[in-house]
């Protein structure tokens, strides 16, 4: 380790800038937002830098450096492009044995500022010791991805509740335990959604209860997407790796799966059509006992939870028995299998708006208003379609869309096995039966289909010149 990470209190502290530019300005704001009191020194102040000194009653020396201007600092920073000058002010800094850092020039610094991600008053600090911050400012992006912004309330209500956990259980090992299911379960999650009374109500209760682990659970109902892992939700990765079970269906794709916690217990629930493998009503309840055992239960569904979903319906069992709960959206097939496929679902000129139908009918012709689907300037989103495909079609051409209309179906989309099979009103049916594409599948309807030549990369990967 060549640097020893510490973290510094300069609230209230004077602290001097030698520069007065744009880098000046980055290193002037990160100080400001640690409270420290910064002077200033340089021929000319940069007016981003002047305003931010009003704003935090710095100080402005306008002129030459001076190693008096040392006396008294905690902290020094050299950000001028004068080599020279800022050689001098390390030297000076170290005869004073004040900390310095020259921005960039790790041999001169003798701390260095790390890349920040800010969930403050949690701070996390990464550096490469100044051989190669681009890296650290990389790993940073990946970090900030990873961590909820709802980090920084969490903080701050764990610091609110430290010292009555610190009364009400006496060891150390009672203390962790309490912290670990507070920050990991219910109560952080009521944070993350941004229900901060809740989140409070539910740590004084632990702390009331003389067995802090034995409470409800709660279940989130997480879209999942269509297939591809890249496509799921932070959210519903954070929730999925949190998950003690998961309730999955047919739609759920086996990449999915895996980035579920390693010991959660994966439960299989799907429905093929017409072969229920656990009936609605079944599912409704394991997930109502599961939450009472006071697991955290997630019931993962393709696409969205609320587009043909049923999501609902589970919905309002959980809602009947007083389980807590959370939706989170999806991307849903409509949307990413007309995307991979190159099939905007509008576009100027062709369709001003677009409608998901389910195509799974009931009592054939009676479930759907053909007469409302044959308008021009939409698209169609056939849903489930792909049994009725025939039936569709022939119906849509009978009430008066054009058999020319552009047919495409998507099936498996978004997956490594996705395939795209176009056709028209008339032909489409016919199409599918020699092609025999595989469920799951998606059947657009609308002249946007026209569109996929051109919206579609077919180069091939050679360096441009
Ligand atoms: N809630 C899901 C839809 C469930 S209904 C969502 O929002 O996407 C099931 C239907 O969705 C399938 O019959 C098929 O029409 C469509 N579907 C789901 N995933 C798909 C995929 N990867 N490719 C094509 N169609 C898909």
């Amino acid at each position: 380790m060549d640097y020893l990470p510490l973290f510094y209190k300069v609230q209230s502290q004077d602290v001097l800038l030698v520069g007065g530019g744009q880098i000046a300005l980055r290193k002037a704001r990160l100080l400001a937002r640690a409270g420290a009191t910064i002077t200033v020194v340089s021929h000319q102040v940069c007016d981003e830098l002047q305003l931010l000194l009003d704003q935090h009653q710095g100080i402005a020396v306008i002129g030459e450096y001076h190693s008096a201007l040392l006396d008294g600092k905690m902290l020094v920073v050299a950000a001028t492009n004068d080599e020279a000058l800022n050689e001098r002010v390390h030297y000076d800094a170290a005869e004073r044995q004040v900390p310095i850092n020259v921005v960039d020039n790790p041999r001169l610094c003798t701390f260095v500022f790390p890349a920040i991600v800010d969930r403050s008053p949690i701070v996390i600090g990464i550096s490469s010791g100044g051989k190669a911050p681009v890296l650290a400012r990389l790993l940073r992006a990946k970090l900030e991805t990873l961590i909820p912004s709802g980090y920084s309330k969490l903080g701050e209500l764990a610091g609110k509740f430290r010292q009555q956990v610190k009364e009400r259980f006496s060891t150390i090992n009672q203390r962790r335990k309490f912290w670990e299911d507070v920050l990991q379960g219910q109560v952080a999650e009521q944070v993350f959604a941004g229900r901060l009374e809740d989140a409070n109500t539910l740590i004084e209760q632990k702390l009331e209860r003389a067995d802090p682990h034995h409470q409800l659970g709660e279940v989130y109902l997480v879209g999942a997407g269509p297939g591809d892992p890249e496509l799921l939700t932070f959210k519903a990765l954070r929730l999925m790796q949190q998950a003690d079970v998961v309730f999955y269906d047919r739609l759920v794709s086996q990449e999915i799966l895996e980035l579920c916690r390693r010991d959660a217990d994966l439960v299989y629930v799907g429905k093929a059509r017409d072969k229920h493998s656990v009936p609605q009503q079944g599912i409704n309840q394991l997930l109502v006992e599961h939450a009472k055992l006071g697991k955290r239960v997630v019931r993962l569904k393709g696409g969205d939870p609320f587009i043909f979903g049923r999501g609902g319906e589970e919905l309002e069992e959980l809602k009947q028995h007083n389980i807590p709960f959370q939706v989170v959206p999806g991307i849903t097939a409509a949307s990413a299998c007309s995307t991979y496929a190159g099939i905007p679902l509008t576009h100027r000129g062709y369709a001003q708006s677009v409608k998901f139908i389910t195509g799974q009918l009931k009592n054939r012709t009676a479930d759907l208003n053909f007469a409302e689907l044959i308008h021009p300037n939409q698209t169609l989103v056939f849903y489930m379609g792909l049994h009725t495909l025939d039936h569709l079609s022939k119906q849509l051409i009978a009430h008066g869309k054009p058999a020319t209309t552009p047919v495409a179906i998507v099936s498996r989309g978004t997956r490594a096995d996705q395939q795209v099979l176009t056709g028209s009103l008339a032909d489409i049916a016919e199409r599918q039966q020699q092609a025999q594409l595989p469920a799951p599948a998606l059947i657009i309807v609308g002249e946007v289909v026209e569109l996929q030549p051109k919206l579609t990369w077919f180069g091939d990967l050679r360096p441009l010149d």
